[in-house]
């Protein structure tokens, strides 16, 4: 988008700019404020007033003076509305109510048995009903569903292919509007989850951050330049994808050698035999008994992770990858050697301040990124480029 100087555009990205201005950094005077953005104080003022009006941001009582009058403070009014975030897994559905600000006021889970798309969609708009039942009385209510599916997802709300669900081309976007009358994100989950990372977890301060989440399948958010990154139609991030052994395996996705099939829960089929239990939470139990078989799965996961992550790091040069999805619970196995790949191939510069961690959020950077994404859809993230 080419920004032009129509006046109404230029007032809706400055008002934007001083919202999030105030959201991000608690306690702003309005000179503060001023000086921050670099708009002119008359600009602030306004705008400042159109934003309480509209009960976004609340004025308090009187911060820090450097003498003459003591300014008044303003603060974001994280709860002038509700959104809802919801992570679809292969397993079971999971979902929070939170406030403008991604802080959880409920938290709801229900297992999936079948994932024949009528049925998921049953369950969700019962856990969906039930947790706007739930929510507070706020000036503009539940605002927004955010959800995270894991599938590609295109710009309109279109899940286009999600192989561990059987799905295509589900109009999932539409229907829950349908039904509910809110505004709807669907994103990929690990978008989703880099999301919740980036400005809830470990990601806070951080630019250039690659969340791999590792669990059915491996797929990457990628935030560039504090931004997420989704290709030119919404489908970057399959890395689960990205080819580590050039004549290995055949994958469902028609190419063979895919890194997913080493390093996700699809390894389990690679060693079928020698495993003594399919389940991560199970062989994550056995592993923490002692059992050898299940250690070793573990760590023989965390060096094909180390390659594929090398891979990246290489590519992406980040300053912070965040590892998650289901996977990350079995950390204590897969850490040493996922690191020693990465210290043993990575290319010397790219190595530097680079830090490579496991989810902070663990299994909830999902949802609670699909809930931020539907919050800031409410709140309007309008980006100056030129
Ligand atoms: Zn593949």
């Amino acid at each position: 988008m080419k920004v032009t100087g129509d006046q109404a555009l230029v007032k809706k990205i400055n008002k934007s700019l001083i919202l999030h201005t105030i959201r991000k950094h608690p306690e702003l005077s309005r000179a503060r404020i001023s000086e921050m953005t670099g708009l002119n104080k008359a600009t602030v003022s306004n705008l400042v007033a159109e934003l309480l009006e509209e009960q976004l941001v609340l004025e308090a009582g009187p911060g820090e003076s450097s003498g003459g009058r003591k300014p008044l403070i303003l603060h974001f009014n994280a709860m002038a509305g509700c959104v809802v975030g919801m992570e679809l897994r292969v397993k079971h559905l999971t979902a929070v109510l939170c406030n403008l600000n991604g802080a959880v006021l409920y938290e709801t889970e229900l297992p999936l048995d079948q994932h024949d798309f009528p049925s998921v969609l049953e369950n969700m708009k019962t856990m969906l009903t039930g947790l706007i039942a739930m929510a507070p009385t706020t000036h503009y209510g539940v605002v927004g569903i955010g959800v995270g599916v894991p599938g590609m997802v295109d710009e309109d709300g279109v899940v286009l292919f999600a192989p561990n669900l059987s799905w295509e081309k589900v109009h999932l976007r539409e229907l829950l509007e349908e039904s509910f009358s809110i505004p709807v994100i669907i994103d990929n989950e690990a978008n989703s989850g880099a999301l919740g990372e980036l400005n809830f977890g470990r990601g806070e301060d951080v630019r250039h951050l690659l969340y791999v989440s590792a669990g059915s399948g491996i797929g990457s958010g990628i935030i560039i330049g504090g931004e997420l990154y989704k290709g030119s139609r919404g489908y970057a991030g399959e890395t689960g994808h990205m080819c580590i052994e050039a004549e290995g395996t055949p994958c469902s996705c028609g190419s063979r050698g895919c890194w997913e099939l080493y390093a996700s829960e699809k390894a389990y089929d690679l060693a079928a035999m020698e495993l003594p239990a399919y389940h991560t939470p199970e062989l994550i139990r056995l592993a923490a008994d002692g059992n050898a078989a299940a250690r070793q799965q573990f760590e023989v996961m965390g060096s094909y992770l180390g390659i594929g992550l090398t891979n990246l790091i290489n590519g992406f040069n980040p300053e912070l990858i965040v590892i998650g999805g289901a996977l990350s619970d079995a950390r204590k196995w897969l850490e040493g050697p996922m690191q020693q790949v990465v210290a043993e191939r990575t290319l010397p510069y790219h190595k530097q301040q680079l830090e490579i961690a496991f989810s902070t959020l663990g299994s909830r950077a999902t949802m609670i990124g699909a809930g931020f994404s539907a919050a800031m859809h409410f709140l309007g993230h309008t980006r100056v480029m030129v």
